[in-house]
């Protein structure tokens, strides 16, 4: 019954490991979720107003597929506020969060047998977009040496004639670094050279930590914005992950063909979403700007706690919320009977025997590593950091 496509598809492994640890806790066992992705605050009042207030006006229509005329247009003027980038509305659209909007450039940019550069350890789904696309998933290894950012002379290596687009993911969602201006650059001009399109996933361009200064790629200059398709959306930054609001920019040809393909698997975004998105990027940043504190606050403690544990190294967050510790010198030992083989044991040992839930770097393409998200309480991190000292000391 189940197509060869949908076999090859891996189920997201983030998601697995957070319904396993939902399964446990129904089950009444206490456990500690740092595997989530989402931020555990809730969606500012402003925002869930103006939602409830486009409910009572009826704006509970269909849109027109690439989102509401007023919507697009803010999400311009906003795009040219904080990122100082200028697009017209037909180079923008809406999809079901940024997810959709990925999937959409990968069915309206690759043919079967194109090559996209993926440098890991990655975000789970480009590569199952990827594959979903009948393109090729080119991985490129980096280094924690590196703080995992995609080198120069890397990139050139992997480049063939059948190189489509590239991924950037920054700052990134696994590792928590992020580039400078100046190294997105030198990655940007190769592009321009090589006429690869950049695919810049800038979700967490919010939520940027300490002296650190995000710039986006389509601010690189006019050559290489017209060679990058912008990704990003409300989810993170305003903690409106279950709204799905998520924009793309970028060329108008490229923006028209997405459109295309979104008006036959979905048509357009939730309108009281789109909404409340609008009220969120036209209103004030104070929340955003407290979630961000909190967020900074705590990524560098867990940093520090984990920093404190014998054998783990893990860089402090520059953005998104979510650390990349390197667990590798946990491997052939003994942990309470276990013998450590691979990210997926040390996952499933800490899940076991501290109760705290993690994401095994394997599922990112980078084992010796988990992946640790900071984005709940301080209480809850502080217990967890606890457990998981104890249950490797
Ligand atoms: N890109 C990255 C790097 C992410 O971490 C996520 C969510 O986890 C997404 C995209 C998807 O975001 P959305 O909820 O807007 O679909």
């Amino acid at each position: 019954m189940i197509s060869q496509r949908a076999s090859k598809i891996a189920f997201s492994s983030t998601v697995k490991i957070n319904q396993k640890a939902r399964e446990l806790r129904a089950a009444g066992v206490d456990v500690l979720d740092l595997s989530v992705g989402e931020p555990d605050f809730h969606t500012p009042e402003f925002i869930k107003h103006a939602a409830k207030k486009a409910i009572d006006n009826n704006c509970t229509k269909y849109t027109a597929v690439a989102g509401l005329p007023e919507m697009r247009k803010s999400i311009v003027a906003h795009f040219s506020e904080i990122y100082g980038v200028d697009y017209k509305t037909d180079e923008v659209m809406v999809s079901n969060g940024v997810k959709h909007a990925l999937f959409n450039f990968f069915m309206a940019a690759i043919d079967p047998g194109d090559e996209v550069i993926i440098p890991a350890p990655y975000w789970v789904s480009y590569p199952e977009q990827v594959k979903m696309a009948e393109g090729k998933s080119v991985f490129v290894q980096t280094t924690p040496e590196n703080d995992f950012l995609l080198q120069p002379d890397d990139l050139e290596k992997a480049i063939t004639s059948k190189t489509k687009a590239l991924v950037i993911c920054n700052p990134s969602n696994p590792t928590g670094t992020m580039y400078t201006p100046q190294q997105l650059e030198q990655l940007g001009r190769i592009c321009v050279e090589h006429k690869i399109i950049i695919v810049a996933d800038e979700i967490y361009s919010r939520l940027v930590y300490g002296e650190d200064n995000f710039k986006s790629v389509a601010a690189l200059g006019e050559e290489i914005k017209k060679q990058t398709m912008i990704f990003n959306g409300v989810s993170k930054s305003y903690a409106m992950t279950g709204w799905r609001i998520g924009f793309a920019l970028g060329n108008s040809e490229v923006i028209a063909a997405m459109t295309k393909i979104q008006s036959h698997n979905s048509s357009n975004a939730s309108t009281v979403s789109q909404m409340a998105a609008k009220a969120a990027l036209e209103g004030s940043s104070a929340e955003l700007l407290a979630m961000r504190g909190h967020f900074e606050e705590r990524g560098k403690f867990v940093a520090k706690r984990l920093n404190g544990i014998n054998g783990i190294k893990c860089i402090e967050p520059h953005g998104g919320f979510s650390l990349f510790p390197n667990i590798e010198s946990y491997y052939g030992k003994q942990l309470n009977g276990t013998v450590i083989r691979g990210s997926v044991d040390f996952a499933e040992f800490l899940l076991e025997k501290a109760r705290v839930a993690v994401v095994p770097g394997e599922a990112f393409g980078k084992d010796g590593f988990v992946r640790i998200s900071f984005a709940t309480s301080k209480e809850i991190l502080e217990t967890a950091m606890d457990r998981f000292e104890q249950a490797v000391s």
